[in-house]
């Protein structure tokens, strides 16, 4: 997966997808990420990539040219057109099926902007699809970007290690993961559930998903409303809710 970031905050962006398992994926090079400076295309006399909004109006809209220029520099690099997303608040939330979905993609360009947002031409003409990290306005592009691109990078294949497999994870299959516990096994009192140290594969295998059950209907019982639950699912949740 090659994705290409378009902001007027490169550093800010690069420092944090350089760390921990983003940073390794890139080093191993099972992603590759860039980040491009929008300014860096501005090349008016005044070298600028936001101007006031017709019609009147507080605050500044990032220009058409610059991201146009940008985006058309990453088609060439690419030798492709990158499936080309713009972080918005007016998109419907990110989910974990649309991330599925997108991970399919072999070239992402993102589109983070700033202070009022963008040119709606550039919308309309350039952008493939608004994602959106949920329905509260941040200040910039650059951290639901960065939220959008870590959790899209660590669906590609060689990102994460066995370990840190995601198919078990909340809401890889429209449950929440079951609970989970380390050493020691008793802290303080409490205890671990015994199955789960009793070497019982099946037996392990039947409590987790039972307590994946459990747990969405007891933190998203939304997830479950259009879900078809067996006799026994809908047993299972009814004893642990009395
Ligand atoms: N005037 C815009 C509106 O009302 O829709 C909001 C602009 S916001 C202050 C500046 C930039 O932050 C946006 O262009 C977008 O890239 C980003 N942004 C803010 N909140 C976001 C969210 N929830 N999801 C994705 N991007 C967001």
């Amino acid at each position: 997966m090659k994705i290409d970031l378009i902001t007027l905050f490169p550093e800010m962006c690069e420092a944090v997808l350089g760390e921990s398992i983003i940073g390794r994926a890139q080093k191993s090079e099972a992603i590759e990420i860039k980040c491009h400076q929008l300014r860096d295309y501005a090349f008016d006399k005044h070298r600028r990539v936001d101007d006031t909004v017709y019609g009147g109006g507080m605050g500044m809209l990032l220009k058409c040219e610059p991201i146009a220029l940008c985006y058309e520099a990453i088609c060439e690099q690419r030798g492709t057109k990158p499936y080309f997303i713009y972080m918005s608040p007016q998109a419907k939330p990110l989910t974990q099926d649309k991330l599925k979905e997108l991970s399919e993609k072999e070239n992402i360009c993102v589109l983070a902007g700033h202070y009022e947002g963008v040119d709606q031409r550039i919308i309309d003409e350039f952008i493939d699809e608004e994602v959106s990290i949920g329905d509260y306005v941040l200040t910039g592009g650059e951290l639901p970007a960065l939220v959008f691109i870590d959790a899209l990078s660590r669906l590609a294949p060689g990102v994460l290690s066995n370990d840190e497999c995601f198919t078990e994870e909340s809401h890889y299959n429209g449950l929440l993961e079951y609970p989970q516990y380390t050493k020691p096994q008793s802290f303080r009192g409490l205890e671990v559930p015994p199955v789960l140290y009793s070497g019982d594969h099946r037996k392990v295998d039947r409590w987790r998903y039972e307590h994946s059950l459990i747990n969405t209907a007891k933190k998203r019982p939304d997830m479950l409303e259009n879900r078809e639950l067996s006799d026994d699912e809908k047993r299972i949740i009814q004893e642990a809710l009395d």
